[in-house]
């Protein structure tokens, strides 16, 4: 949808000139509405600012919700190069010039054309919405250009080793209310190796990362794709590299920023594909995904159904040999007291680069787990071989298995072992919080073996598998595998 579009004379240096559209929107309204925007000659500074309409609604009902965003004169192209930002529904106003941009846009040349700011009418009340737009252009000299500082593509690792990161986290660059400094803070607090930087359908954070990222953490580029059907990471995409998210599932444009995102070496991870609110739900399937985030933030029960899924899935994608999807747990965290690391990934790879982790995370060498205070090793060991985590054990049908798992951290946590058929093991920890858990199977018993180490419940009690009753049979999560598999040889 196109609106009426406004037009601006152009003025005399260090003039400025202001335009107000206002309008109604019914329910109904298309998912982005179009503002075009005739920006003349000689423009320093594009201002926006907008206000809608909040009408009271029945209990139940969603009231009115609007985000925006801007194109310049390239066009509003889905995957386009006229991307200038978004804030979501998150600022009321912005501004952009060649040397600065209110954060989640993007500074740069103010052109002469048709720009657009876009309207995402998220929610609309079934009275409508009524908006106003406010634009200002201010002339004069453009100033200096904004120069970004990308993070490097590396930090001092340790080798072949296992290494910690969150890979989903916000700042003020989108709706988080943290500056990416207090984010780079909080990593180093919770005794990560490396960070992604997740901000909602923006780059703009990008290249403020540079000066925050050092030896002792890797700071890797990402973006949460948030479509109206739900939410997905594009991990390890190029510097600078945006990613739209203007379609829905019915619109088949998902398959085209897949292949963008593949195309840049990064990971497409499908984002709490079970959270309750308004279009998160993932609804584009998993084909062309390379991991799926089952653990978001404290554990609350979409989590629950999130592994689950994930679990049963597993079983079928070894049924049809194609590769497994690994899970994967982060904190999404925006603002206090919300805490980056709660959860995150610990990570097998050969080095702290950005390439080497994706690639661990891309093979499911990977555990998932609350905080850095929680330890843990899982193997499985038959017939002189051995694997680890997201590693296959080949081994005849009959030959036995020894699952190992070592953990520490939980405090009277409670280990449970499942394959394909379920759980299989459980056992509880001292309240030192370490043990050792070891189990016998066979790859004509299990397809695949994993382990869950959960806190005792609100009562106390460890809970008890294989059981059915009106509560969740069990506490939070401590940890999580992704799972070892078995392969049965001639
Ligand atoms: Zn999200
Ligand atoms: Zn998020």
């Amino acid at each position: 949808m196109t609106l009426a579009p406004a037009t601006f004379a152009a003025a005399a240096d260090g003039g400025e000139r202001t335009q107000v559209v206002t309008g109604h929107l019914p329910t109904g309204a298309a998912d982005f509405v179009h503002l075009p925007v005739e920006v003349p000659f000689g423009v320093r500074e594009i201002a926006v600012s907008y206000s809608y309409d909040r009408p009271a609604v029945p209990p139940g009902t969603p009231g009115n919700s609007c985000d925006i965003g801007i194109f310049d004169e390239r066009g509003t192209g889905l995957g386009g190069p006229g991307f200038r930002g978004w804030s979501g529904g998150f600022r009321t106003s912005f501004a952009i010039s060649r040397g600065s941009a209110t954060p989640g846009y993007l500074p740069g040349p103010i052109r002469p054309g048709t720009w657009h700011v876009v309207l995402g009418p998220y929610q609309v009340a079934p009275q409508g919405l009524d908006y106003r737009v406010e634009v200002t252009l201010r002339f004069g000299d453009p100033g200096p250009e904004f120069t970004p500082v990308y993070p490097p593509e590396r930090a001092r690792g340790r080798g072949r080793a296992w290494y910690r990161g969150d890979c989903h986290l916000h700042t003020v660059y989108s709706d988080g209310r943290r500056l990416p400094a207090e984010v780079a803070a909080g990593a180093r607090t919770a005794g990560l190796d490396f960070m992604v930087s997740t901000d909602h359908n923006t780059s703009a954070s990008h290249g403020i990362w540079g000066p925050l990222a050092g030896p002792d953490l890797l700071i890797i580029t990402g973006e949460e794709v948030t479509t109206r059907n739900g939410h997905w990471l594009a991990l390890g995409i190029r510097p600078g590299e945006w990613i739209d998210w203007r379609y829905r599932s019915r619109d088949d444009a998902y398959p085209r920023f897949v292949r963008q995102v593949h195309g840049a070496g990064g990971l497409v991870v499908p984002a709490h594909p079970y959270c309750p609110y308004v279009a998160c739900q993932w609804k584009f399937g998993y084909e062309g995904a390379d991991a799926v985030e089952v653990w978001n933030g404290p554990w609350t029960y979409d989590d629950e159904s999130a592994v689950d899924a994930w679990d049963s899935r597993l079983a079928e994608d070894l049924r049809h040999g194609r590769s497994w999807l690994p899970a994967m747990g982060n904190s999404d965290a925006h603002s206090a007291p919300q805490v980056v690391g709660l959860p995150h990934n610990v990570v097998l790879a050969d080095d702290l680069s950005r390439m080497h982790i994706l690639d661990g995370l891309r093979a499911g060498r990977s555990w998932l787990a609350e905080s850095a205070a929680v330890q843990l090793g899982f193997t499985a060991t038959g017939h002189g071989r051995r694997a680890g985590i997201g590693e296959q054990l080949a081994v005849p049908a009959d030959a036995p298995v020894d699952v190992r798992l070592d953990v520490s951290g939980v405090p009277n946590g409670t280990v449970r072992l499942l394959t394909d058929e379920g759980q299989l093991h459980q056992e509880s920890l001292p309240a030192s919080g370490s043990g050792t858990v070891t189990w016998r199977t066979t790859a004509s018993l299990a397809t695949y073996v994993r382990a869950e180490v959960r806190h005792p419940r609100a009562d106390g009690t460890p809970g008890q598998g294989n059981s059915m009753g009106p509560d969740l049979p069990w506490g939070q999560m401590a940890a999580l595998t992704n799972p070892i598999l078995l392969r049965i040889t001639d």
